[in-house]
């Protein structure tokens, strides 16, 4: 062992307080969104954190505090990288460019010293994704509004209608009254006068009246018309907006709903994804007896890559790989980036014979494929570790299994398949 700090530790201490705050975070927000504050930003989540004693006790402590060992400042870079893409899971696509940006410039930052920048990026990384979120809930927020806006508004005209309804109802009683009474009055003028003259003047002057009316009657009845054909119009045209806007609310749901399951840097399936197809292949074996196979692969020397080339390069060449194990592996093979430089996949109705098949044709094609970045060949290959799934098994022992495998084929040269079997005889050699 060098004496260096040990780094799983100090990751481990770490992570336990990156938890605190993002505890304390996730209270905050259910405590502002309880207050129903409209604009929930980090301002009004710092201000809440400052009373937090929890926040307080672990920003005042060293936040690496391995007793009588002060960090070095390759150690730090090392834990903050480690960190960043322990974030990068769970980051959406929009971020990723400037978070691998943060990487390359945290990665050539050279003896960053007494500086907290190690610290400070991880926490820009939490906030910026908390901001992220909060437009969504904006956008969701302004949806709503618009709905309910539109509703109050159809509401509104279907009641200026009724009541435009109920009083050209009455127009119209009214107009058939004035008619009658015209008529009426016609018929009481003939009653009483025999003059021809005086019937003649007083039928033109009815007659006049009963035009006049109809003609005041046709102009309301078509400005009522008119009325409400921009009223049907304007409602059409919100309707259709509506429409367009919980389509796209429905897209970008999707999107969400896709991202949680998917790794955003390699495409391939997510850590969350892969716990839920366990459980599921766990069931299908205990149910229905279909056996299953788990092969873990990891990259070999990876440190080498991201040390020699950068970031931005491991993360090219994580990307490579997960296209170079789609392309090989079958259709109906879960391939999921389980965390780092590590990528799990589940063969459904295989046993261990061909799950080491499987393995050795991955492990050899991936051997053979050629990544170079800026006509410089690098060298890319991983060692795998595989396991078959038995009845009583659960997610950690099954996995237990194909690491101890993977730790085998690491140990005997890599770019190797192990299975559980040879680890058994490796311990069996062994004593
Ligand atoms: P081994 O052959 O024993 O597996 O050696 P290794 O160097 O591959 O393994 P080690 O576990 O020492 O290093 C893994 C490295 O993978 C360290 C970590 O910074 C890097 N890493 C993990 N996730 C990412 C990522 O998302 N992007 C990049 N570029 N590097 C990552
Ligand atoms: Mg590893
Ligand atoms: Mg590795």
């Amino acid at each position: 062992m060098t004496d260096k700090i040990d780094l799983q530790n100090v990751t481990a201490d770490f992570e336990d307080k990156v938890y605190v705050i993002a505890d304390e975070v996730l209270n905050i927000l259910k405590d502002l969104s309880q207050e129903n504050k409209k604009q929930i930003n980090s301002k009004a989540i710092a201000e809440k954190m400052f009373w937090s004693d929890s926040v307080k006790n672990i920003l005042s402590v060293n936040t690496v505090n391995a007793p009588g060992n002060v960090p070095d400042p390759e150690s730090l870079k090392e834990l903050s990288n480690t960190l960043l893409d322990k974030f990068t899971e769970f980051m959406p696509p929009s971020i990723t460019d400037q978070l691998s940006d943060l990487k390359e410039k945290l990665h050539i930052k050279e003896g960053s010293g007494g500086s907290h920048d190690w610290l400070d990026s991880p926490i820009k990384v939490i906030k910026k994704y908390i901001d992220s979120l909060t437009v969504r809930v904006k956008e969701l927020e302004n949806f709503m509004q618009q709905t309910m806006t539109y509703l109050e508004e159809t509401e509104g005209h279907v009641a200026s209608e009724l009541s435009s309804q109920q009083h050209k109802f009455r127009e119209d009683r009214s107009f058939e009254e004035n008619i009658s009474e015209n008529v009426t009055s016609i018929k009481n003028n003939i009653d009483v006068s025999n003059d021809f003259n005086s019937i003649k003047m007083a039928v033109i002057s009815k007659i006049e009246n009963i035009n006049k009316s109809i003609e005041t009657k046709r102009e309301h009845d078509m400005r009522r018309l008119n009325e409400t054909e921009k009223t049907l119009d304007e409602m059409g045209r919100r309707m259709s907006e509506i429409k367009r806007e919980a389509d796209e609310i429905r897209k970008k749901s999707q999107e969400i709903e896709f991202e949680s399951v998917h790794d955003n840097l390699t495409g391939l399936y997510n850590r969350r994804a892969y716990d839920q197809k366990i459980t599921e292949t766990l069931a299908a074996l205990e149910r229905y007896n279909v056996p299953a196979s788990l092969m873990i692969c990891d990259i070999d020397y990876f440190k080498k890559i991201n040390d020699t080339f950068g970031h931005k390069v491991g993360d090219l060449a994580l990307k490579k790989l997960g296209s170079l194990l789609k392309e090989r592996l079958r259709i109906n093979d879960f391939v999921a980036r389980y965390g780092g430089e590590e990528f799990a996949v589940i063969l459904s109705h295989t046993d261990l014979k061909g799950a080491i098949q499987a393995g050795e044709g991955v492990r050899s094609y991936i051997d053979k494929a050629v990544f170079s970045y800026k006509d410089q060949k690098i060298p890319l290959t991983i060692s795998i570790g595989v396991s078959v799934f038995i009845k009583g098994d659960n997610g950690s022992t099954v996995f237990e299994r194909a690491d101890s495998a993977l730790y085998l084929a690491k140990k005997s040269g890599r770019n190797s398949v192990k299975s559980e079997n040879d680890v058994l005889s490796d311990v069996i050699a062994i004593n």
